[in-house]
């Protein structure tokens, strides 16, 4: 896994240079082609090839922005894969870990959707921070998403014997049977194309695993989704493989 880690970063950092110069120069050109067509504004109003073809130009400018603006985040989301291998390891308040994720989430939530927690009595848990609120983060997310109108997302924590478990359930739309048991492999999304990327349940597969845990999940279609998170509670973690 350290050299899978190794190899994204390296290639996404590769990548980020020509993706740069798409995004600057497609920026460049649909300034040119403002100015441009506000100088010949009469003639492609007369001319209706000329309109056509200016059309296309600016067309041709807009789906460069946003495909460059979609690898741009799938960028993102390798690199975040690829540095799960650094760990900073911490021993804090899951809890706290939560509302602050909830938090960034505000703007996502509206009024539409509530938000119920049920918190219980749980340990200081030692694991890297960053990557429990990234794992969360995922997790709220797809709920959040998985609501089409409104609905209820909640959060319940428990420890059960030596693990910590962290309920996100949600009444959305739920999860077909057949994709079950393929929403944790890397690029399976039901998100369409340019929405979704398929890469946030696995990274969360990863990081639970990391943590010598596990993540589970039940659902029937319409009838919401229950991912669980369990985290043994320990005093160092294992060093990655
Ligand atoms: P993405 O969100 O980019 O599609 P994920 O890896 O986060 O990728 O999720 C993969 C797929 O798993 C989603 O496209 C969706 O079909 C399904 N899924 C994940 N979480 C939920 C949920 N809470 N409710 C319904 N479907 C979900
Ligand atoms: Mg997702």
């Amino acid at each position: 896994m350290a050299a899978l880690g190794n190899l994204v970063a390296g290639v996404s950092h590769e990548l980020n240079t020509p993706l740069g110069a798409i995004r600057a120069n497609t920026d460049v050109t649909k300034r040119a082609l403002e100015i441009v067509g506000a100088r010949i504004a009469d003639t492609i109003e007369a001319d209706r090839k000329l309109g056509r073809s200016f059309e296309t130009l600016r067309g041709i400018c807009e789906t460069n922005a946003s495909a460059a603006a979609r690898i741009d985040d799938i960028l993102k989301a390798l690199r975040n894969f690829a540095r799960l291998d650094e760990s900073k390891q911490k021993k804090v308040d899951l809890h706290e870990g939560i509302e602050s994720t909830l938090t960034l989430l505000t703007h996502k939530l509206g009024d539409k959707i509530t938000v119920e927690r049920d918190f219980g009595e749980l340990p200081r848990l030692f694991c890297n921070p960053d990557q429990i609120n990234q794992l969360l983060m995922n997790l709220l997310n797809n709920a959040i998403e998985a609501i089409e109108s409104s609905g209820r997302v909640t959060v319940r924590t428990e420890q059960v014997d030596s693990d910590v478990l962290v309920h996100i359930i949600d009444d959305g739309v739920g999860i077909a049977e057949e994709d079950l048991e393929r929403v944790f492999d890397p690029g399976f999304t039901t998100k369409g194309v340019g929405v979704g990327t398929g890469l946030g349940l696995p990274i969360c597969y990863r990081i639970a695993q990391q943590h010598g845990g596990r993540i589970d999940v039940r659902s029937e279609p319409g009838r919401g989704a229950h991912f669980t998170v369990r985290l043994p509670i320990r005093e160092a973690l294992q060093p990655p493989a």
